[in-house]
């Protein structure tokens, strides 16, 4: 079967109309009024001469045909509310989308991102998301997730000029250049930058669970419902997978075991 919808995009390239067919992989198709069809390519903004932000519109359309053939009910459910089990804490960093590195679905999971995945008490942003994801939302788990080679976290290792011209990701950044300062001798083991880099990534993570395992909003949780659960992941660019170097359950404050991880993470 062949379902193609129809759809206009104007921009700065002209007006073109597109007929968008999602195929069963969810990648578009998309075939211009000379009847041609291409199949963009990801990281390609060339495709049918098109601005990038038309090209993000147009994708749109066909992600959300795709989606609805896949599951016709879904934006229904959707539209209902939203009950995600886990609370993700993750990079800016273009290359490390959530959801889609894990296959999660929409409304899966509760999102916040900012550079290096760190969790500061004074932040408005990230406490009134942890509020919600705890208190409303009544999260199961809280994901910590960092990522190897993480430019922020480089920025912080690397020291000097680095952050001069970039005075909010510089006191952004504070709680990291204070983990270097205090953990110096441990990185001079290691000869490359992207060596100590990395290492640093592990342990801002667990100190980011570390920080979380102390926060009133969490142990309260932890308290009434024995939840939720905080995992601490590192992601690597170069394969793509995901790896847990960290995790601390509820009952930690009454004695729970430290996870061998820890231990590995900190033994770099
Ligand atoms: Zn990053």
């Amino acid at each position: 079967m062949t379902t193609f919808s129809r759809h206009r995009v104007s921009g700065k390239a002209g007006k073109l109309r597109v007929l968008v067919h999602p195929s069963r992989n969810g990648v578009s198709r998309l075939k211009s009024h000379d009847g041609v069809e291409r199949r963009p390519a990801i990281g390609h903004l060339g495709v049918l001469d098109m601005q990038f932000f038309d090209r993000l519109l147009l994708e749109n359309r066909a992600w959300a045909a795709g989606m609805k053939m896949a599951d016709p009910g879904i934006f229904e459910r959707l539209h209902e509310g939203q009950a995600p089990a886990a609370l993700w804490i993750g990079c800016c960093d273009s290359r490390v989308p959530a959801e889609q590195i894990c296959n999660a679905k929409p409304g899966e999971l509760f999102i916040h991102r900012n550079i290096a995945n760190l969790v500061h008490e004074d932040d408005a942003n990230v406490s009134s998301v942890l509020e919600f994801a705890i208190n409303a939302l009544k999260v199961d788990h809280i994901i910590v997730c960092g990522h190897r080679g993480c430019g922020g976290i480089q920025a912080a290792v690397s020291g000097g000029d680095a952050l001069q011209a970039l005075p909010y990701v510089d006191q952004h950044l504070g709680q990291v250049k204070r983990l270097v300062a205090e953990r110096g001798e441990e990185l001079e083991r290691f000869s490359q930058l992207s060596e100590k880099v990395d290492h640093v990534v592990e342990l801002n993570v667990i100190a980011q669970i570390e920080r979380l395992s102390t926060m009133s909003l969490v142990t309260d949780s932890w308290q009434t419902r024995q939840a939720p659960s905080l995992h601490g992941w590192v992601y690597d660019l170069a394969s793509g997978h995901l790896e847990e170097v960290y995790r601390r359950e509820p009952d930690w404050a009454e004695g729970a075991s430290t996870e061998p991880t820890w231990q590995r993470a900190a033994a770099g």
